[in-house]
């Protein structure tokens, strides 16, 4: 991996609204022309500051409704930009928009990792609780047909739905772990604040999420179901095998540069990080009048961008180097309670540690 940076593209387009989900989404498909549009014309003004790039990651929303005029449409409106040393090519998908043809596609295009919300293989998470528009029966089907496709087959998982157990969790991890992807994505279901989970939760439709305790459980079963299979952690919340790691993903990790297009897209170029808005109308509008779509812009002052590095380091299995957290008193305290390691001149987080990475950036930092 090299330190070019990574391009993110926001394609904000769902067919509707999953209710514990918190990110920009819109279901105007409508739109996608004047997204495309607009998409042109922000690759046309950034293009002479940024690029070569090394990765391209198309997430949203879903950039698997985009059928092929809208995704060569996509592709098109990025032929400004720099994209010769790209490297890795990720596109979401979900279930539900898998098909043969649409597979085949996404190889053509150059995709080399897709990575599919699969979510649980228990439909009573997926009706209920995550409302998804897919079922578990789908996802075999989704992860057979991707499989036939030279690309990564990757695999998103949630844990610590209500009322889920430890049993569950791991029946759902060797669900996963017997399709034989490239890699897994495990995260703890966070119940965002006004989100129709978080109301349902409040009104007793629903139970409320896994306990503290039980989601650290769920935790660490999740690499002791994996590791036999030929997992690693290399992330808090991502397991993979030896050389199958998100390239774009650790770029966010490691503190590199990276652009983001589209409404709510973030961007960060080693010094400065903005947002764009999170409208598709405004973000449009703005860069038809030739202006900026951005949200906010800030600059970290050094204590902050220290903290920053002290988190961002302890998520990874790599930890960050010695040199870095030397003098800080409670370093030795996180290595004697097994929190940390030492290793290789580098502090490295153990699974006992990512449980509280957080916590313990905020001593160190
Ligand atoms: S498909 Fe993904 S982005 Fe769209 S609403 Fe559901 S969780 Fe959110």
């Amino acid at each position: 991996m090299t330190n070019m940076p990574g391009l993110y593209i926001h394609v904000p387009f769902c067919v509707r609204r999953c209710p514990y989900c918190d990110f920009y989404s819109i279901s105007a498909l409508e739109l996608v022309p004047r997204y495309v549009e607009a998409l042109a014309r922000e690759a046309r003004a950034a293009a002479p500051d940024w690029g070569p790039f090394e990765t391209l990651y198309i997430g949203g929303g879903s950039p698997s409704l985009l059928n092929e005029k809208g995704l060569k449409g996509l592709f098109e409106a990025l032929a400004p930009l720099d994209l010769s040393e790209v490297a890795e090519i990720t596109l979401e998908a979900n279930p539900e928009d898998v098909s043969r043809p649409a597979a085949r596609l996404w190889a053509e295009t150059g995709v080399t990792r897709l990575s599919l919300g699969v979510q649980s293989f228990d439909d009573r998470w997926l009706a209920d609780v995550l409302g998804r528009g897919h079922s578990a029966r789908q996802n075999y089907q989704a992860a057979e047909i991707l499989k036939a496709e030279p690309y990564d087959l990757c695999l998103d998982l949630i844990y610590g739905h209500p009322s889920q157990d430890l049993e569950n969790w791991g029946a759902d991890l060797i669900k996963a772990a017997d399709l034989t992807p490239e890699h897994i994505s495990a995260y703890n279901l966070t119940v965002e604040p006004g989100t129709p989970l978080a109301r349902s939760i409040a009104d007793k439709l629903l139970p409320p999420p896994a306990s503290a305790a039980m989601a650290a459980d769920m935790f660490l079963i999740s690499r002791e179901a994996l590791s036999s299979r030929g997992y690693y952690r290399y992330e808090v919340s991502n397991l993979a095998r030896p050389g199958h790691e998100s390239r774009h993903n650790l770029k966010y990790w490691r503190r590199l540069s990276y652009l983001g297009l589209g409404p709510s897209a973030h961007s960060f170029d080693g010094k400065k990080r903005w947002a764009n808005v999170s409208s598709t109308r405004q973000w449009a509008s703005a860069l038809a009048s030739g202006a900026q779509a951005r949200a906010f812009t800030e600059e970290l002052d050094r204590e902050a961008v220290r903290l920053e590095k002290v988190m961002l380091g302890l998520r990874l299995a790599e930890g960050l180097p010695e040199s870095f957290l030397a003098g800080t008193p409670k370093l030795d305290e996180f290595v004697k309670t097994g929190c940390l390691t030492r290793q290789d001149g580098r502090i490295r987080p153990t699974e006992k540690g990512f449980l509280i990475a957080d916590r313990m950036a905020l001593d160190l930092a």
